[in-house]
Parts: C-alpha cells; structure tokens; sequence
C-alpha cells in the first residue's frame, strides 16, 4: 500500500493503475477510521483492481460552531486499518494546497439536501458535494463506497453524479456497521464514555421498534413520527434533533397510511444529541 499527500504524485501512480479492463474503486473518509469505514474498503477490494481510500477532513462540510478543530485526526493508525482491509493506495492531501485548487469548484448539492440534516446544518451538503466532486475529478473512480449510516449524503451523492457526472462512477451504498448492541460506529463515537456508549444502544431500539410498527402495516407515517419521538425522549437520554419518516429516493417526510411494500421504499431517521456529541442513524423499511 502506498501513501501519497499530493495530487500530482496520486495521479502519476493511478495512470500506471488504469489500464484497459481494470477499474478503480475510491473510498472517501475523513479519517478516524473504525470498522464500517474498514467494511467499505473490503467491498471495494471485493470488486475493484485498485482500492483508493482518501483520508481528509473536509473544512467546508463543517458549520462555525461544529466539531472541525477536535475532529480525531491520526493517520499512522488510519494506515493500518486501511491495508488490513485490502486499499492499495491511501491518498491524504495536504490541507492548504489542496483547498486551492482551481479545480475545486462549487457543485451545489441536489434539491433532497433541504430534508432531514438539511435545515440543521447550512451549507453542509453543499461543502460535501463540493470535496467529492473534487476527489472524483482528481482520482476519476470506476465505483465509488458509501455508507447507508449517512443514508442522506449517500442519495445526494447519487444524485450530483447521476446530474454532474452522467452517472460515472457508480455509487454503491454499504450497509451500516453497527457495535454491539446496535449502536451505529461512528468517528464521533469516541466523544462517548463507555457508559454513554452503552447507553446509546437505545437510539437503534428506538429506530427497530418503529419498523417493526410499520411492517405490520397498520400505522399511518404521524403515528410512526409520534412514536420515534416517543421512543427516542424515553428516559430523558437524548435531545432529539429531528425524528422523521420520509420517502427513502426523495427524502420527502411521508404523510397518510404507510405502505412496508411502498415503491422507492421508507426511511425512519433521527439525529440527537448526547452530551453535546450530535448522533445520526436511520434504518430502511
Ligand atoms: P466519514 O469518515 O464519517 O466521513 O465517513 C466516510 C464514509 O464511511 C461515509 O461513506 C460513511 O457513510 C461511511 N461510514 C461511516 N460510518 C459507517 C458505518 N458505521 N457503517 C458503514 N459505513 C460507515
């Protein structure tokens, strides 16, 4: 496995890389990686040639009062977990040069941002389309890996390259990880205490047991909302930030009687905080 921290020196290896019939595969994470980021590299070493794990963390996806300067950056470790799952290359630019860039350009996310994290965090999506569409220009990926854990960054994604990139590469979605007990991994899970952490299990119950209710097929979407509020305020744990049924393509909160068989399929979501560290996940009915 090789390291690079320039685009130029990436790109000169990646050109020996791409030959006739041979494809790359390119995993963007902002480093801390844990075992979902590790599951993400194996699927791409599963189907790829040459298995490309960018490491960045991206300033401009990051709100004034958000977590950017704390964000765990150790890259001697992120290594290690990047050969173990199989990447060929890990490419890490350096911060400064890369942002200045003139190749690094405004790509304004889809319409789907307004939903969900949206309205919490401004301009969010867009400083992600942005970095990504960057790494995509620079590495020209054949497939790209995304987690289902950022469920709505996965269908923004999808759709900048299906309407940016005439759908090349090829967005494949990668189920979520999850600790024992449910609790989705996560970088920011190391803000937790053990105990905390334990805790924490309650937020995948809470997502499951609204699932359930609606695979039984006799709940209509404000019941199901009421009862993910319900379920996530129990016990006073968590702040909630959002708790929110919707369509699982376009984002759009449902309304009326659910359908479990619904065409485009059902997303029940929620972001709340615990002990000021912000916690997302979601699951599909
Ligand atoms: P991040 O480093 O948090 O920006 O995440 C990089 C990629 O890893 C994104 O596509 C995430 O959705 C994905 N990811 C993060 N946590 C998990 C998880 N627990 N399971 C699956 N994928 C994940």
């Amino acid at each position: 496995m090789k390291i690079f921290r320039q685009v130029s020196t990436l790109q000169a290896e990646l050109k020996r890389a791409r030959r006739p019939g041979r494809t790359v595969g390119f995993v963007p994470t902002m480093g801390a990686l844990h075992d979902g980021h590790a599951e993400l590299i194996r699927r791409a070493r599963a189907s790829c040639d040459t298995v490309v794990v960018s490491i960045f963390v991206n300033p401009l996806q990051f709100g004034p009062k958000e977590d950017l300067a704390k964000y765990p950056r150790d890259l001697a470790a992120d290594a290690r977990i990047c050969r173990r799952a199989g990447a060929n290359i890990v490419f890490a630019p350096e911060p400064k040069a890369f942002l200045k860039m003139k190749s690094l350009v405004r790509v304004p996310a889809p319409p789907l941002k307004k939903y969900l994290c949206g309205p919490f965090r401004p301009g969010h999506f867009d400083g992600v389309t942005a970095i990504v569409a960057h790494f995509f220009r620079i590495i020209r990926p054949d497939l790209a890996f995304f987690g289902l854990k950022d469920y709505q960054q996965f269908r923004v994604i999808e759709e900048m390259t299906r309407l940016k990139f005439g759908g090349v590469p090829r967005i494949v979605p990668v189920p979520t990880v999850r600790e024992r007990g449910g609790l989705a991994m996560s970088s920011r899970n190391r803000y937790l205490s053990p105990r905390r952490r334990k805790a924490a299990t309650r937020f995948y119950r809470a997502l499951t047991a609204v699932r359930r209710r609606i695979r039984s097929g006799r709940v209509t979407a404000a019941t199901a909302r009421t009862l993910l509020l319900k379920e996530l305020e129990r016990g006073g744990l968590f702040k909630v930030q959002y708790a929110e049924v919707s369509d699982a393509r376009s984002l759009k909160p449902l309304s009326g009687r659910l359908d479990p068989r619904r065409d485009g399929g059902i997303v029940i979501a929620a972001a709340v905080h615990l002990d000021g560290t912000r916690l997302i996940d979601n699951v599909l009915v």
